[in-house]
């Protein structure tokens, strides 16, 4: 079993990063931002409250948010026996923290943090592009700078603290998407015992 947190600020490659790794470690993907999607496009109670977050470029609250998680899990308790690469969550010091908790009563972890570093002039650029080629409702200009600005102020806090933990691998998430995935196959490989050890078949 291996799980991962694949973190980044928007548009720095998270979802393409997560695709992958997928195919290379053959683990489940839990995106909160596509749960989201999914339930403002079906209009659940949750879609409408996103919504009215998402379209602002801000956080959905870390106590709707956790809960969110712990239903997916709930949900579907096959993935964490297998493993999953987490996209999106954690978003804040408290989501990481609840995280733990979360994996630590079914009886796992955080193996590691895999952080795409991308300056903010290309991530604009990438989330522009983004937005006219899927018609993603967020990737607009003004959107784009709030969902930025929540990133730094609440986000990439969140590296120091998986730092801490010794956990987090930074990783140039700049350049030709197979080079940025060798970089971050080359971390994993010398870094997490875990995933030399980790063969998909067997769990
Ligand atoms: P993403 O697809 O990960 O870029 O997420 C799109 C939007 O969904 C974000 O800008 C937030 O408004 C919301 N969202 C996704 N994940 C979270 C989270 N872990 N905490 C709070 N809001 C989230």
């Amino acid at each position: 079993m291996l799980n991962l947190v694949i973190f980044g600020a928007p548009g720095s490659g998270k979802g393409t990063q997560s695709e992958r790794l997928i195919s290379k470690y053959g683990l489940h993907h839990i995106s909160t931002g596509e749960v989201l999607r999914k339930h403002i496009a079906e209009k659940t109670e949750l879609g409408k409250i996103a919504d009215t977050y998402i379209s602002k470029g801000q956080l959905i609250p870390d106590d709707l948010m956790v809960r969110v998680l712990e239903h997916v899990l709930d949900s579907e308790p096959e993935l964490v026996k297998k493993g999953v690469i987490f996209d999106g969550f954690p978003r804040t010091i408290e989501q990481a923290k609840a995280l733990k908790k979360m994996l630590e009563s079914r009886n796992t972890k955080i193996h590691a943090v895999i952080g795409l570093e991308v300056d903010d002039d290309e991530l604009v650029r990438r989330m522009l592009n983004r937005g006219k080629e899927t018609g993603r409702a967020d990737d607009n200009i003004d959107t784009i700078k709030n969902r930025l600005e929540v990133y730094h102020t609440q986000t990439s806090p969140l590296r120091e603290y998986y730092q801490g933990e010794g956990k987090y691998h930074s990783i140039d998430g700049s350049g030709d998407i197979n080079g940025i995935f060798e970089r971050i196959h080359k971390s994993l490989t010398e870094r997490v015992p875990e995933l030399t050890e980790y063969n998909p078949d067997n769990d």
